[in-house]
């Protein structure tokens, strides 16, 4: 098999040849169709993210088809499945013994403390992995597998209200929006100033407003959701929302929040993180996107151009997703 592999934060991926893998008890061999970029693999690159197994092959948002599956195991070879970033939990601890794996005191994420989808093969705990019987197109599946269900979880934090504004309109915006949207939710979408692409794109996908995040939203929002891994915009998105209102903070990594004065968060205004997923989100989100109709933006890069996908993931060059094709 082939892998584009981190030997150390800082330096390019290397291009490896390897051994093709073996499925333990309850894994699978799962041969990579597509691997979508999320902004997860660039803060474990950039160092971010302090500790990554090392050697590691980044990727998190795999489709791909069963070749072998281990002992024990029930999924058929041939079946096309996802694999996300929560990799595998303990199921014992006191959050996944309360329906809270995805903050379980002893996981494995995919990608970062187990090899991930930069290859052309991966080995996956077959319980952490999810049918995709129904998605015919692996390259714009991939991007459901982290922005999508990550993004769902977001939205579901965010609440039920109406009016929801989305910061950094990137791969996890650009879904849920369509799922906002679907919901009969309004949708306004903040970008960096000037970013008229992305502005575009969240027009084209049915927000309301679109405007840049230093600018306030034409009515107070119920809820924000926050991608951008930037900590001005929390001060920013307390201010647009509305007395009760939630600010969820949708990424793993973030800059440092700025002092902000008490009465913007006062009226019972919440900040709320979201860490990691659930299997239970994944499996409501992978069955509520084709009823939604979502389509995703994306951008292919061959396997060994995954420098380049995550150079243009951080300078912001393209719309969507960027999706790896071993
Ligand atoms: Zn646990
Ligand atoms: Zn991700």
């Amino acid at each position: 098999m082939k892998a584009m592999v981190l030997h150390a934060p800082h330096e390019p991926l290397r291009l490896e040849e390897r051994p093709n893998p073996v499925a333990g008890p309850g894994e699978i061999v799962v041969r990579v169709e597509a691997c979508a970029v999320c902004r997860t693999d660039l803060h474990v690159v950039d160092g971010d993210l302090t500790e990554p197994k090392l050697p590691l092959v980044p990727g998190h948002e795999i489709v791909g088809i069963v070749e072998s599956v281990g002992v024990g195991g029930a999924l058929a070879p041939g079946r096309r499945v996802g694999i996300p970033w929560l990799g595998h939990t303990c199921g014992c601890c006191g959050y996944c013994q309360t329906g809270r794996e995805n903050l379980c005191d002893n996981p494995g994420f995919t990608g970062y403390t187990r090899d991930g989808g930069f290859a052309s093969h991966v080995v996956a705990d077959e319980a952490y992995a999810f049918p995709l019987d129904g998605f015919s197109d692996p390259v714009a599946a991939a991007p459901l597998m982290c922005a999508g269900l990550i993004g769902w979880r977001s939205l579901k934090m965010a609440g039920e209200g109406k009016r929801i504004g989305i910061y950094g309109f990137g791969a996890a915006a650009h879904i849920i929006a369509q799922v906002c949207v679907f919901q009969g939710r309004e949708v306004y979408a903040f970008t960096r100033t000037g970013d008229e692409a992305a502005q575009a794109l969240a027009r084209s996908l049915g927000a309301v407003w679109v405007g840049s995040s230093q600018e306030s939203p034409p009515v107070p929002l119920d809820a924000a959701i926050i991608f951008a891994p930037v900590g001005d915009l929390v001060p920013a998105a307390l201010r647009a929302v509305a007395k009760g209102g939630r600010v969820v903070c949708g990424g793993i990594y973030m800059s440092d929040i700025p002092q902000f004065p008490y009465s913007i968060l006062w009226g019972e205004r919440q900040i709320l993180s979201v860490a990691n997923l659930t299997r239970a989100d994944a499996i409501e989100f992978l069955e509520l996107a084709p009823r939604a109709g979502v389509t995703t933006t994306t951008t292919v890069y061959p396997l060994e151009k995954a420098n380049e996908a995550l150079d243009d993931l951080r300078a912001g060059r393209f719309q969507g997703a960027a999706v790896l094709v071993p």
